[in-house]
């Protein structure tokens, strides 16, 4: 499908499209490049390129695709360096969970003749780095693709045959469109979750340890969320804050209709509510994005077998950002 592919970052992202790209022989060349030397030479030991190189704008040099897959808060700098050697009639695109800013910062900086058509796999999990990735993470998870309304429909498709190959469901949108949907989704729930984590990192010792020894009792799940990379949603959180806070408005008008629920004793009201949200739970296993096996932090009878423990894999493959 390409000729060479450079990767900008190879996390658990980057590593996962790397790892896609081979098993499906989607490349000739596959180029990874990053800025710790340490975590090019653990992808090198990972067999997950062809060519690496701390230089960026050597990667793209030649490349038919390009990927940042980095946090969004470094796409300005990387962007800076590598666009004077962007190909003509190269794809850029990237991974970012955020697009109305990636689109705002890179798109004036995109030389003329190449196509920039910005990207987010709606599929992740908690773990960072080279050796969190796997072949399997986008298979039939959504990814969305926010082409300009102007951008070339031919490379569009391409790109979007590429995520089809990865396994993903494809779907385009506007960018604005993601923010909102991805900030009820995924972004306003993680923040709920570094919040009830971090109140209980601020208990006093005896209460904390208690709170870990009975987590399985809620709190737990809240923590695998809690546990994602902290440098990843500082800038979601820095670059999707209009969004975020509408839909964090919202959330606190249902919270204080729920509190005032519980304290007048409003069983209809709780009972309909949860009645609700069950469904919604429901909706989600029937659309194939969640299994309905029970899950107490145990492995899973029918968990795949890859690297990371067969719980981690499990849980992985519904997380997202
Ligand atoms: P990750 O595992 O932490 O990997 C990040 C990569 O970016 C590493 O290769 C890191 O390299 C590199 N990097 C970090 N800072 C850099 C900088 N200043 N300059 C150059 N390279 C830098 O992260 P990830 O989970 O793959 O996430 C990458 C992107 O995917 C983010 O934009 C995120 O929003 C998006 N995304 C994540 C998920 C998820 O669930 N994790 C899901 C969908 C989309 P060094 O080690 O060399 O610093």
């Amino acid at each position: 499908m390409f000729q060479r592919i450079a990767l900008i970052g190879i996390g658990l992202i980057g590593s996962s499209i790397a790892r896609g790209v081979r098993l499906k022989g989607l490349a000739r060349e596959i180029v990874i490049s990053t800025r710790k030397p340490e975590t090019l030479d653990e992808a090198r030991s990972l067999g997950l390129g062809d060519l690496y190189t701390l230089d960026a704008r050597q990667a793209v040099a030649g490349a038919d695709l390009v990927i940042l897959c980095t946090p969004v808060g470094t796409y300005r700098k990387i962007m800076d360096d590598i666009a004077p050697a962007l190909a003509p009639g190269a794809i850029l695109s990237d991974v970012g969970s955020v697009k109305g800013h990636v689109v705002e910062t890179l798109g004036p900086l995109v030389p003329a003749g190449v196509h920039f058509i910005p990207g987010h796999p709606i599929a992740g999990t908690e773990h960072s780095g080279p050796a969190a990735g796997f072949a399997e993470l986008f298979t039939n998870r959504w990814c969305i693709l926010t082409p300009a309304s102007g951008a070339d429909q031919a490379a569009t498709q391409k790109l979007t045959d590429f995520w089809r190959a990865l396994g993903s469901n494809v779907e385009c949108m506007e960018a604005a469109h993601h923010d909102l949907v991805l900030a009820i989704t995924s972004h306003v729930p993680h923040l709920i979750a570094y919040n009830i984590v971090g109140t209980v990192a601020d208990l006093e010792a005896a209460t904390q340890s208690e709170v870990i020894k009975f987590s399985a009792s809620g709190f737990r799940d809240f923590t695998r969320i809690a546990a994602s990379d902290p440098v990843m949603w500082r800038d979601i959180f820095l670059t999707n804050r209009t969004a975020v806070l509408e839909m964090l408005g919202r959330f606190l008008e249902d919270l204080a209709r729920l509190q005032r629920a519980v304290r007048v004793g409003d069983g209809p009201a709780m009972e309909d509510l949860f009645t609700r949200t069950r469904a919604i739970r429901r909706s989600i296993i029937t659309a194939g994005q969640e299994t309905a096996a029970p899950d107490f932090g145990r492995p899973h009878e029918n968990a795949v077998s890859l690297p990371g423990t067969s719980e981690e894999r499990d849980h992985g493959g519904g997380e997202d950002a």
